[in-house]
């Protein structure tokens, strides 16, 4: 179930990340911003009205997988090697190196309730216990675990639970090169 996605699935990933980002106003990392005003024809992505954005993968190229029942996730392919930011301040709860699974993986305590989890990657920059900031890069995007491509596998969970990471990011143009 993972990483199977057609073209056209991918395409419609990029599409529908590209017309909610372009309905958005970006602020500094750390505002939060009623944005009343979203217009997107994608109506199956849930839009909350106060949220905060970050940049968590400059160097992304698309989405190789969405958010989904069986991928509570969401995948954002990239260069291996590419810097991973954290969606928010927080704390780093865990670092997981794992040969299968996730992999080497992040979990970051980003207050409110939130945990967000950064999987597959190469090297990690963090240990736990570390506060970290989203000027600060986390770690590489990598090939690690259960992977068939280098990409980061962004988890986001509130209160325990599972949420779809795309409303709360903030990716801008998708990388051409
Ligand atoms: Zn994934």
């Amino acid at each position: 179930m993972f990483e199977k996605k057609t073209i056209k699935s991918i395409l419609g990933g990029v599409i529908s990340v590209t017309s909610l980002a372009s309905g958005l106003v970006f602020l500094p990392v750390d505002q939060s911003v009623v944005a009343a005003s979203i217009q997107t024809l994608n109506t199956d992505i849930p839009v909350e009205t106060r949220k905060t954005f970050a940049n968590v993968l400059p160097e992304y190229t698309g989405i190789s997988q969405g958010y989904h029942y069986g991928h509570l996730a969401i995948d954002l392919t990239a260069p291996l090697g590419s810097s991973v930011y954290p969606v928010r301040e927080g704390v780093v709860v865990k670092v997981q190196t794992l040969r299968w699974d996730y992999g080497r993986a992040v979990w970051i305590d980003n207050g409110k309730n939130t945990i967000s989890l950064y999987a597959h990657l190469g090297k990690i920059f963090v240990n736990e216990g570390d506060k970290v900031s989203v000027d600060k890069p986390i770690g590489e995007v990598g090939l690690t675990g259960k992977t068939t491509g280098p990409h980061l596998h962004l988890e986001i969970l509130r209160d325990g639970k599972n949420i779809n990471p795309q409303p709360y990011l903030a990716l801008g143009e998708v990388n051409k090169r």
